[in-house]
């Protein structure tokens, strides 16, 4: 069993019930169950500016699939829940990001792990510190609660 960190955000639609049947899917999907679950906030948009503001939250889930198998029943859900991908960090009803997979790094085409949103939003970084205090940047060693609390790194290279 492995422990995965997901991050789900949504602006479109009924955003809480995206955020609940993207749970219920996620624990049916990927042969686990949900350990933690961090609060609900919501979050203005990055990036792509003009959109309606977002809800995200964390999860922990425990599971046996591996890295990329949880990526593609994440897209699967996202496509499930009637995700359209024409706009690039666009609105979207449902976005299932692999934020951890216990404290392996790996840079693929289609995964990047640890994702690098975590250092460049706060709130991510808050919500992994809400479920998991003592958490560890796998890459660098840090605790995410002392890069958090330095103001995390803007200059992180973006997938
Ligand atoms: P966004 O960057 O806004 O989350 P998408 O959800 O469309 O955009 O993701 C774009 C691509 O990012 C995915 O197709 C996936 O291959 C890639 N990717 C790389 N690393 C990760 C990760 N850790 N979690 C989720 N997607 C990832
Ligand atoms: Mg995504």
């Amino acid at each position: 069993m492995a422990l995965a960190y997901l991050g789900l955000g949504s602006n479109l639609g009924d955003r809480e019930a995206n955020l609940r049947a993207a749970r219920v899917m996620i624990i049916s999907g990927c042969a686990g169950g949900l350990v933690r679950e961090s609060v609900v906030e919501e979050t203005e948009p990055v990036d792509y500016l003009d959109q309606p503001r977002f809800l995200n939250q964390t999860v922990l889930l425990m599971t046996d699939r591996a890295p990329i198998e949880l990526l593609d029943e994440a897209k699967r859900i996202e496509a499930a829940l009637g995700r359209d991908y024409a706009i690039r960090r666009g609105p979207r009803t449902i976005d299932i990001d692999i934020l951890l997979y216990d404290d392996r790094v790996m840079d693929t085409e289609r995964l990047t792990i640890p994702h690098p949103e975590i250092t460049r939003r706060p709130f991510v970084m808050k919500q992994l510190i809400e479920i998991a205090p003592d958490l560890v940047d796998p890459r660098t060693g840090k605790l995410y609660r002392e890069v958090y609390a330095h103001g995390g790194n803007r200059d992180h290279q973006r997938l």
